[in-house]
């Protein structure tokens, strides 16, 4: 098979070893751990998990999120040190970014927070990252960030306290769509059961992840599958939310996590869409795939945007069915040029 322009980036980066990261993270003193703009889960567990080792390392340790704490995740222990920048710049030696594809994509008002780090340390599983950190450790192998930082932290011998090993369970479950998606490696289980050896409560944590959604976003759900348009023979699957439709309702950005997974279930489908309207007047789109011939990553490449090749996403100026009309037409593209599955 020809290597992809993605596969010879992922050979070229130059990563660096877990224990030259070690060696880095024990000869500083203060930091910023940072992840990417509308955290999800494995965004905000590895903020938690690395930071919180750092911690226990005896570092001081900013956390800082350019849109703060979504309340969905607001269970996690010590999740109430991630604040949103206030605007001052941080007197801090290291920024560390983590789960962040691009540096744009850490949000304006982090990157000022960060503007006076000495070194950049940027830890991702993003294919789609170009290695914008002084130090990089891109492996787009691992599932979740969450699991990179796990076998960093139990190979260096950090700190495993229980808000790290309960931030990376919840991290890793997130990204796998609770351990289930094909990324999901004999070390995701190993990992799992590792942390449930070290006390987490597998029964608490996923309620709490998975079992406890506000009741506005059922209402969101019904909005959604109005809206729910099939196409190319039942192969490619979209809904999509109008900003008026959040005020109504008074969403929150998080409250359509994982909602995609619906579409993206239906049987034949091979590439579910998402379009939002956010309320910037951007257009966010968020993709998935069922096929690894369907590589959802180069359609959001071609977008500005970026991910991985079964799930991906766009930020774009636009109207909302402006954008659905230009990407679903590329999807259409791609499925028409690849056999089913
Ligand atoms: P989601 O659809 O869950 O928001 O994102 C799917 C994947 O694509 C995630 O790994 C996410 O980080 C990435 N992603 C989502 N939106 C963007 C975007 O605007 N730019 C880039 N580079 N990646 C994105
Ligand atoms: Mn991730």
């Amino acid at each position: 098979m020809l290597a992809t322009i993605a596969d010879i980036q992922d050979f070229t980066m130059s990563n660096a070893t877990f224990s030259e990261i070690a060696e880095l993270l024990r000869q500083h003193d203060s930091f910023v751990v940072m992840s990417h703009v509308r955290p999800d889960g494995d965004a905000i567990g590895s903020q938690l998990a690395l930071g919180h080792a750092l911690e226990e390392m005896g570092k001081t340790v900013h956390y800082i999120n350019e849109d703060g704490l979504p309340d969905n995740l607001a269970f996690l222990p010590h999740s109430e040190r991630i604040v949103k920048p206030a605007g001052e710049v941080l007197d801090v030696d290291v920024a560390i970014a983590l789960d962040c594809a691009t540096k744009p994509r850490l949000g304006a008002n982090a990157l000022v927070a960060a503007e006076k780090a000495k070194l950049w340390l940027n830890i991702d599983h993003h294919k789609s990252n170009p290695g914008y950190g002084d130090v990089n450790l891109i492996d787009s192998s691992s599932p979740a960030t969450g699991q990179i930082l796990y076998h960093l932290i139990t190979s260096e011998g950090l700190p495993m306290s229980a808000v790290t090993r309960d931030a990376i369970y919840v991290a890793v479950s997130t990204d796998t769509g609770s351990f289930q998606y094909s990324g999901t490696t004999v070390a995701t289980y190993e990992m799992a059961a590792d942390l449930v050896r070290q006390g987490l409560d597998v029964g608490d944590i996923n309620a709490k992840t998975y079992d406890s959604h506000p009741y506005r976003r059922v209402e969101l759900l019904r909005r959604l599958l109005n809206s729910l348009e099939m196409s190319e023979g039942g192969r490619l699957a979209d809904w999509k939310l109008a900003y008026a439709v959040q005020e109504e309702l008074s969403l929150k950005p998080e409250d359509s996590e994982g909602l995609i997974d619906m579409i993206r279930a239906i049987e034949g489908v091979e590439v579910a869409a998402f379009f939002e309207e956010l309320q910037t007047g951007e257009i966010r789109v968020s993709m998935r795939s069922k096929n690894p011939a369907i590589d959802v990553c180069e359609v959001a490449k071609q977008f500005g945007g970026g991910g991985h090749t079964m799930a991906a996403g766009i930020r774009t100026e636009g109207s909302l069915d402006g954008v659905r009309g230009e990407v679903l037409k590329v999807l259409t593209a791609q499925i028409a040029a690849v056999a089913s599955v």
